[in-house]
């Protein structure tokens, strides 16, 4: 097992688990909860983190999550729904759950 992303917005390590996931690569996330203390913990400590089950699905893995975080230099969008603006790598809006069209 081993660490392959980690990031402090925890939608954006649940994005990369989820296209993981769906490319049928095992993963599981950690940290997922310490967020709830944070006021003892670094800004760090509370990022949640991506783990690879199989170690050999790591090219693979790194691959996928380069092509999504490319996106995020894309320009933002903005959902049509509340107008919020949302990263490139994301295709629901934070705010209210809307899909990219
Ligand atoms: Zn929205």
């Amino acid at each position: 097992m081993m660490l392959i992303f980690s990031h402090e917005n925890p939608v954006l390590v649940t994005n990369i688990k989820n296209i993981l996931e769906s490319e049928r690569i095992d993963v599981l996330i950690k940290n997922e909860f310490a967020s709830g203390g944070a006021g003892e913990l670094s800004a760090f400590d509370t990022w949640q983190e991506v783990w690879l089950i199989n170690d050999k699905d790591e090219a693979k893995a790194l691959m996928i999550i380069k092509s999504v975080t490319n996106k995020e230099n894309a320009p933002d969008w903005f959902c049509p729904k509340c107008k919020e603006a949302n990263g490139a790598a994301f295709e629901v809006c934070w705010n209210c759950d809307e899909v990219a069209n």
